[in-house]
């Protein structure tokens, strides 16, 4: 089983590239269909989500833009649960349709709030989608329209995750080791 340790942690395997890749696949796939004509501008959140982000925007054959927004709510290994403003929304959203591009849905906390900031901007849709989504730890009841992997309620890293920084720049995703 592939380890790797960052910083003071160990962590093993979790979900393969080629895993990973099959995701994007799908849910580049699913895009193209659902959001053609509908002239899309996809946000994505950054740290976590640029690598997802850039997979998956390769992949759409569709007219759409893209914006970049930062926010951040989680230190170390557990949410602390304090949620930042986001920042650079430069795009005119007003009547459009938005998609939302995350990295990991865990609580749903950040994803609440960044639905709340966006509507404040009157876009005609909010859709979202994230890579990673952990079902047995989602409390919200927001509708998410393109999920690529489920995944336990364990603190990962990889393919744009972090830990303290660190392990954002691997192919695959890692699990910490209990
Ligand atoms: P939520 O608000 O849904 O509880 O958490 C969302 C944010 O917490 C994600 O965008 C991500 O930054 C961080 N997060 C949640 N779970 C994990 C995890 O397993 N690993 C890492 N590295 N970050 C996580």
């Amino acid at each position: 089983m592939k380890k790797i340790k960052v910083l003071d942690k160990e962590f093993v395997l979790s979900v393969s590239s080629e895993k990973i890749q099959e995701a994007v696949r799908h849910t580049a796939t699913r895009m193209n269909k659902e959001l053609k004509g509908k002239n899309p501008i996809f946000i994505v959140i950054l740290n976590g989500a640029f690598i997802f982000a850039s997979d998956l925007m390769k992949k759409l054959n569709i007219d759409c833009q893209i914006s970049l927004l930062k926010i951040a709510s989680y230190h170390g290994t557990s949410s602390t649960g304090t949620i930042k403003d986001l920042i650079g929304l430069d795009e005119d959203i007003k009547g459009r349709t938005v998609v939302i591009v995350e990295d990991i849905v865990d609580t749903g906390l950040t994803l609440e709030h960044i639905i709340g900031l966006l509507k404040k901007h009157s876009p005609k849709a909010i859709k979202v989608c994230t890579l990673l989504f952990k079902p047995k730890a989602y409390k919200k009841k927001i509708k998410i329209d393109y999920v690529g992997i489920e995944i336990p309620n364990d603190f990962i890293i990889g393919y744009g995750l972090d830990y303290n920084g660190y392990a954002r720049n691997t192919e695959d995703i890692y699990v910490l080791t209990k």
